[in-house]
């Protein structure tokens, strides 16, 4: 990864003897540690440095299995997140959690390997139910892989599982673990796509739209299937032009058939998040366009401005191939219709499209 490394380690107290701690240490043996009590949460909403050359090791004690924080008010896709650290040592200009953490540092889990079994029994007593799960919402899935080895035992843990997904979305090309895996049932590997130029300006220290694709291919030819994310979609002159090279890209190294789903989500914030941007990314051009407030308090492009995305990207899409599972992500019915030209209607409506995609492509 451009520009990454790991400064010091804080290894909080309880996290001492767990097989992760463990594993770091022995991948960074020269770092400077320190042994540290657990962090005590700051009062403020913001931490004014996201820290991200430190990394913490925590013996967790909240809840590793959680649902998606969707809202209500718009159709969410009823995802689960296996919440295995948060901060990423990625640094994309628009990323939301440069309000939503309220701790600094890159956290690592470090029991998280023996805590799966509850989160078996979960997916175990409800086996009609398929579990769509993902580790990329507080974190890049791939990034700390090679440190903490979360695809050595996630792979086999949920590969064995009928009734299960796990999605590892990136925006890295750090798929050597994955290719020498031999587990491949039940895991999709899944990049967050955008334009050459977005990429460039706005996600800084991930892989180039060309090295993500090229990994895609090669996750595709050893056999997993995969997911790819326009989100956020960006406004800019240009930015049909944009995306267009990209979906060129997919159509000239991606073979359609194994995609299980593609997603498309406008930029979208809240006041909080756009202040931590302007503080710590003050030349960025994201908040050109016009915004409104939503029903969930966070700002989108104006509709107009939505619906005119989602429509031309989702007819290129499925000029591309007409079976991709397209989704929108946090939109209303409203505006499904408008650019999809039909609607889930609710968010239960689309969490069985998505769970007959695991279906459809994995096998009942
Ligand atoms: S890759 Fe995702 S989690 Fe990491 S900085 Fe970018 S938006 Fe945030």
């Amino acid at each position: 990864m451009k520009g990454f490394r790991i400064r010091r380690i804080l290894i909080e107290r309880g996290a001492e003897s767990d097989s992760l701690t463990k594993r770091v240490l022995d991948e960074l043996p020269n770092a400077p540690r320190e042994h540290v009590e657990p962090y005590e949460l700051a009062p403020c909403e913001n931490i004014e440095e996201m820290d991200k050359e430190s990394l913490r090791i925590i013996h967790f004690k909240g809840e590793f299995l959680k649902p998606c924080p969707g809202t209500k008010r718009y159709i969410c896709c009823g995802y689960k997140i296996l919440n295995v650290g948060s901060n990423c040592p990625l640094d994309c200009s628009y990323c939301y959690l440069q309000s939503y953490v309220n701790q600094p540092s890159l956290r690592i889990f470090s029991n998280l390997q023996e805590n799966l079994d509850v989160i078996g029994d979960i997916i175990d007593s409800s086996p009609d139910r398929i579990f769509r799960i993902g580790t990329g919402e507080f974190t890049d899935s791939l990034s700390l892989d090679f440190l903490t080895g979360w695809t050595d035992f996630l792979l086999p843990f949920f590969s064995r599982r009928k009734n299960c997904v796990l999605e590892l979305k990136t925006k890295t090309s750090s798929i050597k673990s994955l290719i020498a895996s031999r587990y491949r049932k039940a895991i999709v590997v899944a990049w967050s796509l955008n334009t050459p130029r977005i990429i460039a300006n706005e996600e800084h220290k991930t892989a180039t739209l060309k090295r993500r694709i090229l990994a895609a291919q090669e996750c595709q030819k050893a056999g997993f299937f995969l997911g790819f994310h326009f989100d956020p979609l960006l406004y800019y002159p240009g930015w049909e032009a944009g995306y267009e090279q990209t979906v060129q890209l997919l159509e000239r190294y991606i073979a359609p058939e194994s995609v299980i789903w593609i997603s498309l989500g406008s930029f979208r914030y809240m006041p909080s998040l756009k202040r931590a941007i302007k503080r710590r990314f003050p030349g960025t051009n994201i908040f050109d366009g016009e915004f409104v407030a939503g029903l969930d308090g966070k700002f989108r492009y104006f509709k107009p401005i939505r619906v005119e995305m989602y429509g031309k990207l989702s007819e290129r899409l499925d000029k591309w191939h007409h079976d991709l599972g397209l989704y929108l992500c946090m939109e209303s019915d409203d505006v499904w219709r408008q650019s999809l030209g039909w609607s889930p209607e609710n968010s239960e409506n689309l969490c069985s499209y998505l769970d007959s995609r695991v279906r459809k492509l994995m096998g009942d």
